[in-house]
């Protein structure tokens, strides 16, 4: 068995709705990568922007995980009670001479939507929080699917946003904090994620945080090319069907079909898990979901 304090992943849904079966593709890869490693596999509810939250979503899609079978380790992290970690960061990047205020709106901000360089503070008008990228910032990385990535973070992200003008924490601040709690060393996720993964290993860097490896997977988009999210009306994943969900989700990542016979989520979990092929995962961003 190989030594599961290297390999430690994790699971980071945001509860804007139900599980539907674009976000238990990345659930199900995220966990069969982990177990297949002997790793650890977390769960963490990405529970910072109340605005864009459901009532009673964070205890459905546990709800649901569950009811596939898919067992995580520990306790689950709730980013609404990190705020602390979050401050500290911010104390760190300030200290840092990398956090400045800034109220710019997006309408000054222009089409691009790109901020560089420092603002000037005018009045109480509502203040966001933004770390400064320089000219020449530069972030390179070996996605383990869809290979190098480069990027030219100063033309591509600029300073970028880490506390909201309504006060609250950035994603790309909260989960670089959390990841680094959590001891996350390899992080599988959907694809639409790997314009932010950037913006990650920059503040890692700044915060002298090790970086994890990467692995982004295809999306599962609807046939007009977009992503099934809740906006879009994926429909909720129902736990009657979890065996049939989980054979359709194992079919989208390209796995062997697990026999007929095995019909409980345990049962096609463990087959998976045995059986599962990494070399088989689709290198592409996207697939439309089959008909
Ligand atoms: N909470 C994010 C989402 O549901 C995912 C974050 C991540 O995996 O890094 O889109």
């Amino acid at each position: 068995m190989p030594d599961s304090s290297l390999y430690r992943g994790r699971f980071a849904p945001s509860p804007t709705g139900p599980l539907h079966l674009g976000s238990l593709i990345a659930a199900l890869a995220s966990y069969l990568e982990a177990r297949q490693h002997g790793g650890q596999w977390l769960v963490r509810m990405e529970d910072l922007d109340p605005p864009r939250e459901q009532a009673g979503a964070a205890d459905s899609i546990l709800q649901s995980l569950r009811d596939h079978a898919l067992h995580w380790d520990g306790e689950v992290m709730f980013q609404s009670e990190r705020s602390a970690a979050y401050e500290q960061a911010l104390t760190q990047l300030q200290a840092s001479g990398l956090l400045f205020p800034c109220q710019c709106s997006r309408q000054q901000l222009g089409p691009g939507g790109l901020h560089h360089g420092c603002c000037e503070i005018r009045g109480k008008a509502a203040t966001a929080l933004r770390v400064a990228v320089p000219g020449g910032a530069h972030v390179s990385f070996d996605d383990a699917l869809q290979g190098t990535q480069d990027c030219d973070l100063y033309a591509t992200a600029g300073d970028f946003v880490v506390r909201r003008k309504d006060g609250l924490f950035a994603y790309q601040l909260a989960v670089v904090v959390d990841d680094a709690e959590q001891g996350i060393s390899h992080i599988v996720r959907g694809a639409d994620l790997m314009d932010s993964t950037p913006r990650q290993f920059w503040l890692q860097q700044q915060l002298g945080y090790s970086t994890p490896s990467y692995k982004h997977l295809p999306v599962i988009t609807h046939a007009d090319g977009q992503k099934l999210s809740k906006q879009s009306f994926a429909p909720a994943l129902r736990s009657e069907q979890a065996s049939g969900n989980l054979r359709q989700a194992l079919s989208f990542l390209q796995q062997p079909p697990p026999p007929a016979s095995l019909d409980t989520p345990a049962a096609l979990l463990n087959w998976a898990q045995a059986h599962w092929s990494p070399t088989a995962l689709p290198a592409v961003t996207a697939i439309p979901e089959a008909h």
